[in-house]
């Protein structure tokens, strides 16, 4: 996997102080996607053991309550592997840190997918990590410049979802923030 960036003290992808990982690489190359500089999967630097250790170490300071996985396309087949195995460890070290992801893809969508094809087991293992998961592609023409819809989204259709409500429901619950 390759990486964009890393933001040690982001206030911006998630609720409250947290650390941020942008992946590199997207496919689904959004008309007026704010972040085009990720799409290459061969962009950004080399995610190696050593930036692994760096950002978990990030995620474990005192002050970081959120870790935000974001790109680029975490979920993509390249990406996937080594975005489940890092929020793996995230999840074991950290039980009490939140974590939101934002993807191109539809939770249900892979949900529902057949497991044992184009790496949906992982994807849907990964969704199980994850507190918020942020879904759907960016849509120019549903473009929400003042966040009406939600302050963490871009566009109208995209959803901030509760995944332990969700599951626990057994339908989509968006999440509603701390009140
Ligand atoms: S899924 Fe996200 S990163 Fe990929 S093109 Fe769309 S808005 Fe950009």
């Amino acid at each position: 996997m390759r990486y964009s960036q890393i933001r040690e003290m982001d206030i911006s992808n998630g609720e409250g102080i947290g650390v941020s990982l942008f992946v590199q690489g997207c496919h689904f190359h959004c008309k007026g996607c704010f972040n085009q500089e990720t799409w290459d999967f061969n962009g950004g630097k080399q995610w190696t053991k050593e930036t692994k250790n760096k950002f978990v170490e990030l995620a474990g300071k005192p002050y970081v309550k959120r870790i935000s996985i974001l790109g680029g396309e975490p979920l993509a087949d390249e990406n996937i592997t080594e975005v489940y195995f890092l929020l793996q460890t995230l999840k074991n070290l950290y039980p009490q840190k939140k974590i939101w992801l934002y993807t191109g893809y539809l939770l249900e969508d892979i949900w529902n997918s057949p497991k044992d094809q184009n790496y949906n087991a992982l994807r849907a293992l990964v969704i199980t990590y994850t507190d918020i998961f942020i879904d759907g592609q960016f849509k120019l023409s549903k473009q929400d410049i003042n966040h009406k819809t939600h302050k963490w989204v871009g566009s109208t259709n995209q959803r901030v979802i509760d995944v332990g409500l969700s599951f626990k429901e057994n339908k989509i619950i968006l999440y509603k923030g701390v009140v």
